[in-house]
This record gives C-alpha cells, sequence and structure tokens, in this order.
C-alpha cells in the first residue's frame, strides 16, 4: 500500500485519530477517506476510478440469467447455463 501523505490527527477536534478507509464503490472503483474516531469528520483523499482488474480471463462467461453466476465453459456457446438454456440438450 501506497504511504498516504495525511495528517493523523483530526482537524476539526484536534484529539481524535484519523484512520485510513478504503471504499468500494459499485463501478469498482476507490474511494479513499481519512475517518476520525472521536467525530464524525471524513476527509476524501482521493478516488481510484480505475476499476481493479479481475481475475478473469475474457473466455471466462456466465450465465446470463439475472442473478446467476454459474460460469460458463468455454466450449459452450450459449449465453446461459445448462439449468436456464432449457431442456434442448440433444
Ligand atoms: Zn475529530
Ligand atoms: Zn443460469
Amino acid at each position: 500500500m501506497n504511504q498516504l501523505d495525511a495528517p493523523s490527527l483530526c482537524v476539526e477536534c484536534q484529539g481524535g485519530r484519523l484512520i485510513g478507509q478504503a471504499v468500494l464503490e459499485p463501478d469498482g472503483g476507490w474511494r479513499y477517506f481519512l475517518a476520525c474516531t472521536d467525530c464524525d469528520t471524513k476527509v476524501e483523499l482521493g478516488s481510484d476510478s480505475t476499476p481493479q482488474p479481475e481475475q478473469t480471463d475474457a473466455d471466462d462467461r456466465t450465465c446470463s440469467h439475472p442473478g446467476c453466476t454459474t460460469l460458463l465453459s468455454a466450449y459452450n456457446d450459449t449465453t446461459t447455463c445448462w439449468a436456464h438454456t432449457g431442456s434442448s440438450f440433444p
């Protein structure tokens, strides 16, 4: 993790300690905060809008059925898993 050039004491209450927080946004970017342990002060340090590279190959596909996360085989050219493809197996 990078060293953050940031104050370690709260600028509002001068008493609380600031602790780093990282919040993962729904779009995959990270937002970094310093949050005071004594008051509600939150200092946003910045954001990293670059989505984390996912540990998946481009070939990895999941079922297109809403809510289904079943991985599809690379050898299967359907867009849904076996459970959602229907019963037309050859
Ligand atoms: Zn404070
Ligand atoms: Zn499915």
